[in-house]
């Protein structure tokens, strides 16, 4: 079974695409280069399979990179959006959805009394950082190397090395001065935050409390409470971006799970219910800085669309107590069965997991930061992903991001994935 056949549907689609596409796709992890093969063409989901245009199925680890906490397809979130769209899909003017996705947003994320719905998370976290930068009147942000708040300029930055840095672009065409108020910290260096926060009068530290995009790596016991207490000595806002763990680790979302609360929160991918939206919110007195309740411009067309607001609420409305339970416990035996699997064929593997998230380091030691995620053995881990695709399997195509099991993905789905896995493990070793 070969990862790159040249004869299918999927080979045919993908020469087309890389003619009108760049890189044949709209996103570029989809193209699936850090695995070294050529992307799977999806013709529909549904649960938690995918079928591809070849008739080829796979259990998705995948769903979408996120939004599909339910799964793909689900029949009360697909009638919920139907229903919104015979209603028509953009007004440009307020709805009625829109207050009661708010009003839920605020019930369950502990630290949000306000929120403004945007399109996109990266569009979310820009404009907490400019309100951050407004409440504060400072301009200089700390973020944590390996941590990844969308794509704007800004934050397009990491570090070079173990101790804060200025932030270095990481993309072509970032001018330098739209990092250069940008300082990167390594995740879980509690000695490079202090002096970090020491030296630079900062608006914001933004954080992703269970960073999940550069592979799952949880923060340490005490790393959170520490981000709260270095923001409250220096005056700077302590923002979580909770665009991945919003609505998944826990109800409300990672700051409920640890019991840390921030300042800001940014929301997206669960918050829309695999339709286009995302949020940030805080208490009253911050987000009534944002216009046009107070002066800090900010805007968009599509905020708050009926389709999208419509997905979110009746997704939000599927995740229950038992929901979050269910999750836990799916990721928990995902989480076990893989290691198991690794560890019968001495393939060294680690496994890190939060509820609903799960990675698999290719690495002999702890991975807790960005450094470490990047000595993983890519190759080995490529091949793996390879071998499981093969096998109907679909993981995330990069050692940097997370797996993100759903509540579709039942016991039989984990046995399936297990003994593929199994199998890859021997095949790679
Ligand atoms: C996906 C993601 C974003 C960006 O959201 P988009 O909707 O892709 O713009 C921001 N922050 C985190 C933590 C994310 O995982």
């Amino acid at each position: 079974m070969s990862g790159v056949l040249t004869d299918t549907r999927s080979a045919e689609l993908y020469a087309r695409a890389l003619e009108l596409l760049p890189g044949g796709v709209n996103s570029p992890v989809r193209a699936m280069r850090a695995i070294g093969r050529d992307p799977v063409f999806v013709a529909r989901g549904q649960g938690a399979e995918l079928v591809d245009v070849d008739g080829n199925s796979y259990v998705d680890y995948v769903c979408s990179w996120g939004p599909l906490v339910h799964g793909h397809a689900h029949p009360e979130i697909l009638s919920a959006v139907a229903e919104a769209a015979q209603a028509g899909t953009t007004f440009g003017a307020p709805t009625e959805g829109e207050v009661e996705l708010a009003a839920e947003v605020a019930a369950r994320m502990p630290s949000v009394e306000m929120l403004r719905m945007t399109s996109s998370g990266t569009e979310a976290a820009m404009s907490a950082v400019r309100l951050a930068r407004a409440a504060t009147g400072r301009e200089t942000v700390l973020k944590f190397a390996g941590a990844y708040h969308g794509h704007f300029d800004g934050l397009l930055a990491e570090a070079g090395s173990g101790l804060a840095t200025q932030g270095i672009p990481s993309s072509p065409g970032v001018p330098a001065a739209a990092t250069a108020a940008t300082v990167v910290v390594p995740w879980n260096d509690r000695e490079a935050l202090h002096a970090a926060t020491e030296r630079h009068e900062l608006a914001a530290i933004l954080a992703e409390p269970y960073p999940a995009n550069m592979g799952l790596v949880p923060p340490e016991e005490g790393f959170l409470e520490l981000l709260r207490a270095r923001a409250d000595a220096t005056g700077a806002l302590l923002v979580f971006d909770e665009v991945i763990t919003g609505f998944r680790v826990a109800r409300g979302g990672a700051q409920e799970l640890a019991g840390i609360l921030p300042d800001l929160t940014v929301m997206g991918k669960v918050i829309g219910g695999g339709l286009p939206a995302a949020a940030y919110g805080g208490s009253r007195a911050l987000m009534e800085l944002i216009a046009p309740a107070g002066a800090v411009y900010q805007a968009g067309t599509l905020s708050g669309n009926p389709l999208a607001v419509a997905a979110g609420r009746a997704t939000l409305a599927l995740l229950d107590a038992d929901a979050y339970a269910r999750l836990e416990t799916i990721t928990e035996r995902l989480a076990a069965g893989l290691r198991e699997a690794a560890a019968s064929t001495g393939c060294p593997v680690l496994v890190t997991t939060a509820p609903g998230l799960l990675t698999v380091f290719f690495a002999a030691g702890p991975v807790r930061d960005y450094a470490q995620a990047s000595a993983c053995d890519r190759a080995a881990h490529a091949a793996w992903c390879r071998a499981l695709l093969a096998r109907g399997v679909y993981p995330p195509p990069s050692q940097f991001e997370a797996w993100f099991p759903s509540l579709a993905h039942d016991e039989a789905h984990v046995e399936r994935t297990v003994t593929a896995a199994a199998e890859a493990f021997a095949e790679i070793g």
